[in-house]
């Protein structure tokens, strides 16, 4: 027997017509790409993002299914183009621009992009790509008339001009939910980038599941600054967890160092934030730098991307007072898989014991199922001892890739093997050791290269530091780690290795310790392990003589 229940299709626009209705008054606040802060709320942002929907539909003829790509920072005017191609039932895929331009050229050509939304940033980068992309049939600049550039892009149009043409009281067609609406490629690490297709409802119900108490716990008392940017995995689903709570937004536009950010933050009041750790890094040396500054309003930064040092999460805490929600996710799950909130059970523990829950990478909230297995795919203990290959589940988890690549990912049962290595402990508290091919294998046992570089963090002089694996006679491998030292700073091999003593086990200390000037990042603000080991290829631990 079916339910009697409403035909009620999870559609993103639904969330921005909800927070039109019922929170039309509520700010956001950017920094335009132009310069000045600009300002709108979300009964504004929803009239022009159908206006925007219907100019499309008109003039670019974009349909159900149509791809167009955005190339952007975080401003209103991204977040219309989300809402309004988005509303058509058409794919915006969001281009991050940190990629190789051969790269780019691929995933614009795989993906069959039809137009390209930029920013005014990234016109130059798009002329001399163009002619690598002869499926686009024209570039919408994102600006007013007065700012447009004079361009060889071809089939140039001002995206005010184009929204100006549209119709404010556009109706959003009616489809169904698994729909797909957003596409994001994988950084492609190892081979070609593949292409995550999200739907409707998978946005809406992880936009949802990310608005939890138990994860981001985001309402309509709440600023939210998402500084990730909606190129990189889905804003972690700021576009949409945000709106859905009726928060007021502030969406920091091109410049992302330390005082913009700060200005920012005071600007909006903003209450709840979250980016990847390099960026925090920057605001707290501003900070540092500028001892008399505060963050009054700021209640809870969302830290993930990569592990999140220590050093930064206690600054946060001990320092100014904000909270630091640990996460961990990926652009195939949309991306949110768990967060570091202090469950009904883990509020009992001491607070020491707390915190060494805490930098972990946390639980995941109702959506998400995760388990760590054996290569042979044995379900391993919660003993957070055992290390395993983490795989996942859920209704905001990619089932495929686009086009159907990269199949070895996903078993018959639905679980998709993340490619990260974890341990999952008594509390449920998942903690990243490794990426699979980054985990240093000494003796047939794993060391993991992300608890070494965490405690190297801690160890004053060293501003970022990375464990790889290379070849060892006898040990299979065993760690180099490599440090950039902070400025000014002339921290040596002995002091680095003194401060790992007895922090971690004797058979993973490092057999050596190497300086470079700067260690190479992926696009996505990782640091390249891939190049990092190219690097050192020819590179022999002291005293040890490998055969040719
Ligand atoms: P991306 O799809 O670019 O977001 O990259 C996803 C990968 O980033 C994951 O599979 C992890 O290897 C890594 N990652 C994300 N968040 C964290 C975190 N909090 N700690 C450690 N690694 C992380």
């Amino acid at each position: 027997m079916r339910g009697l229940m409403q035909d009620f299709p999870l559609l993103v626009h639904r969330v921005l017509d909800h927070a039109a209705r019922w929170h039309g008054s509520t700010p956001i606040l950017s920094r335009s790409v132009e310069g000045p802060l600009h300002r709108t709320d979300y009964a504004r942002l929803s009239r022009r993002s159908k206006a925007l929907a219907s100019a499309c539909q008109k003039r670019l003829g974009l349909k159900l299914g149509s791809v167009v790509a955005t190339m952007a920072w975080n401003t209103w005017r991204h977040l219309e183009i989300w809402y309004g191609v988005m509303g058509l039932g058409a794919i915006v895929h969001t281009l991050n621009p940190r990629l190789f331009a051969s790269q780019l050229g691929y995933i614009i050509n795989h993906a069959e992009d039809q137009w390209i939304f930029t920013d005014l940033t990234f016109v130059p980068l798009l002329e001399k790509l163009q002619d690598s992309l002869p499926g686009v049939k024209g570039f919408v600049i994102m600006t007013d008339a007065a700012h447009m550039p004079t361009t060889t892009l071809r089939n140039p149009v001002c995206y005010e001009e184009l929204l100006a043409s549209g119709d404010e009281a556009f109706a959003w067609p009616e489809f169904d939910e698994n729909t797909a609406c957003g596409m994001c490629y994988t950084s492609g690490t190892t081979g070609n980038p593949k292409g995550v297709l999200y739907s409707h409802r998978s946005n809406v119900l992880h936009g949802l599941m990310c608005a939890l108490g138990d994860a981001m716990a985001i309402s309509s008392r709440d600023v939210a600054m998402p500084v990730v940017p909606m190129f990189h995995a889905n804003a972690w689903s700021m576009a949409f967890s945000v709106p859905i709570s009726g928060a007021a937004l502030v969406m920091p536009g091109p410049r992302l160092d330390g005082a913009a950010i700060y200005e920012m933050l005071t600007e909006g009041r903003v209450t709840i934030t979250a980016a990847v750790p390099t960026v925090w890094l920057m605001l707290l040396n501003h900070l540092e730098q500028n001892p008399a500054l505060r963050l009054p309003d700021l209640q809870r930064v969302v830290i993930g991307g990569s592990a999140c040092p220590e050093s930064i999460m206690k600054a946060f805490v001990e320092s100014y007072g904000t909270d630091v929600i640990h996460a961990w996710g990926m652009t195939e799950m949309s991306p949110i898989g768990s967060l570091g909130i202090q469950s009904g059970r883990a509020a009992g523990l001491p607070p020491e014991e707390w915190w060494t829950l805490k930098l972990k990478q946390g639980r995941p909230p109702f959506m998400v199922d995760m388990k760590i297995t054996d290569d042979a795919g044995n379900t391993l203990p919660h003993d957070g001892k055992t290390f395993g290959r983490l795989k996942v589940k859920g209704p905001a988890v990619a089932k495929s890739y686009f086009k159907g690549e990269g199949l070895a990912a996903f078993d018959a049962e639905g679980w998709f093997d993340t490619g990260d290595v974890a341990t999952i402990d008594e509390y449920g508290y998942m903690q990243i050791t490794d990426r699979a091919k980054d985990v240093i294998k000494s003796g047939g046992e794993w060391i993991s290269s992300i608890e070494i570089e965490n405690i190297a963090l801690g160890c004053p002089g060293v501003q970022e530091a990375a464990a790889i694996g290379l070849p060892h006679p006898k040990w299979d491998e065993r760690p180099l780690l490599v440090i950039v030292r902070k400025q000014g700073s002339e921290v040596s091999r002995a002091e680095v290795l003194a401060h790992l003593e007895g922090r971690i086990a004797k058979w993973w200390m490092p057999d050596d310790v190497a300086f470079l000037p700067e260690i190479p990042h992926t696009a996505t603000g990782k640091i390249s392990k891939l190049e990092l080991r190219a690097l050192f290829r020819d590179y022999r631990f002291p005293g040890s003589v490998l055969p040719d």
